[in-house]
C-alpha cells in the first residue's frame, strides 16, 4: 500500500523528469517525519539509521531533487548552514540565536508591510527574523 505522501512525491518527480528512487523517498519522509528544519548533514544521519549504506553524496542528490521539484525549500538564515523545509505554504522561519532552532511562521501576504517599488511583480517572499524564541528568552518580570 502506497500511502499518499509517496504518490505525491511520484508524481510531483514526475512532472519534472526525474524519477521517484527509494532514497529520494528515504530523504523526504526523514524531512516530513521531524518537521525542526534539519541541515543536510542532519538529514543524512537521520536517513543512515534507515539505511545505513545511503552516502552523503546521495542524500544531497536527494535534497536538490526534492528543491528542483518543489516539494522542499531550501532556507538559508545569515551564517547558518542551510537548513530544507518540507512545508510549501507560504511561511517565514524565526531563527533561534540562543538554541538554533528554526521555527515557522505562519504570515499573511506581507505585502503590506513592505514597500515594494510601484510596477514591480513580487512572485515569492521570503521572510526570517531572528531571536529568542520562548524557551530561551528571559522572561522580565513585570511590575
Ligand atoms: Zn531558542
Ligand atoms: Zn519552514
Amino acid at each position: 500500500m502506497r500511502t499518499s505522501w509517496e504518490q505525491k512525491l511520484d508524481q510531483t518527480l514526475t512532472k519534472v523528469g526525474l524519477r521517484s528512487t527509494s532514497q529520494r523517498q528515504i530523504v523526504y519522509s526523514v524531512l516530513l517525519d521531524v518537521r525542526d528544519h534539519p541541515t543536510a548533514e542532519t538529514v543524512f544521519l537521520r536517513a543512515k539509521q534507515a539505511v545505513p549504506e545511503i552516502s552523503m553524496a546521495t542524500v544531497y542528490n536527494c535534497l536538490d531533487a526534492l528543491v528542483k521539484c518543489g516539494l522542499v525549500t531550501q532556507v538559508n538564515i545569515h551564517r547558518a548552514a542551510t537548513r530544507f523545509c518540507p512545508n510549501m505554504q507560504e511561511h517565514g522561519h524565526f531563527y533561534c540565536d540562543e538554541c538554533g532552532k528554526v521555527f515557522d511562521i505562519s504570515m499573511a501576504s506581507p505585502a503590506g508591510m513592505i514597500n515594494i517599488p510601484s510596477g514591480f511583480e513580487p512572485l515569492q517572499y521570503e521572510v526570517s527574523i531572528s531571536g529568542r524564541c520562548a524557551d530561551c528568552r528571559d522572561w522580565e518580570i513585570p511590575g
